[in-house]
């Protein structure tokens, strides 16, 4: 028995993601221990999903936002018509903005809610499921919010591993 990367050195530990055998140094490189091949697919998985999910809530996030911001504009220009614009231009850019970075964070919020929830079948009309369907992106948008942090935490830490 011997590292799997030094094949000379007597094996002090295992890999906690596929058993095999690591030397004192290999083990005590990172926490868990963990091996180069191990380490390696983690750090492509880890890039790989936070690429989707910024994709994904980038084009969630302006979907919102248009949608949010045809009425917003459209009352806008009614009240400008009216010569009583209640809300400043800016008004309508801010929220703009805060809808689509709220939306923008669905992806990371629904990962982490797939995590926590189990998976039930549920028999629900049509009108269940979309509503279910509904609240889940908005709780996922909320979630999201704190979740995304870690999750450039954690993206930053597998990039900066090799
Ligand atoms: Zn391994
Ligand atoms: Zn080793």
């Amino acid at each position: 028995m011997t590292c799997s990367v030094h094949l000379d050195r007597r094996p002090a530990g295992t890999c906690q993601n596929c058993g095999r055998f690591l030397c004192w140094e290999c083990a005590g490189r990172y926490e868990p221990p963990t091996c180069p091949s191990c380490l390696q697919a983690w750090r492509q998985a880890t890039r790989s999903t936070f690429v989707r999910h910024i994709v994904v809530g980038s084009v969630i996030g302006v979907l919102a936002a248009v949608v949010a911001l045809v009425p917003a504009t459209a009352a806008y220009w009614q009240a400008v018509a009216q010569h009583d614009p209640v809300t400043p231009v800016y008004g309508l850019v801010l929220m703009g903005v805060v809808v689509f970075v709220l939306y923008a964070c669905v992806p990371f919020g629904w990962a982490a809610l797939a995590k926590l929830t189990p998976r039930w079948f549920m028999v629900l009309p049509l009108i269940g499921w979309a509503l279910y369907f509904a609240v889940k992106v908005v709780v996922s948008a909320v979630i999201g919010v704190f979740v995304l942090p870690f999750a450039i935490h954690t993206y930053v830490k597998a990039m900066s591993v090799h």
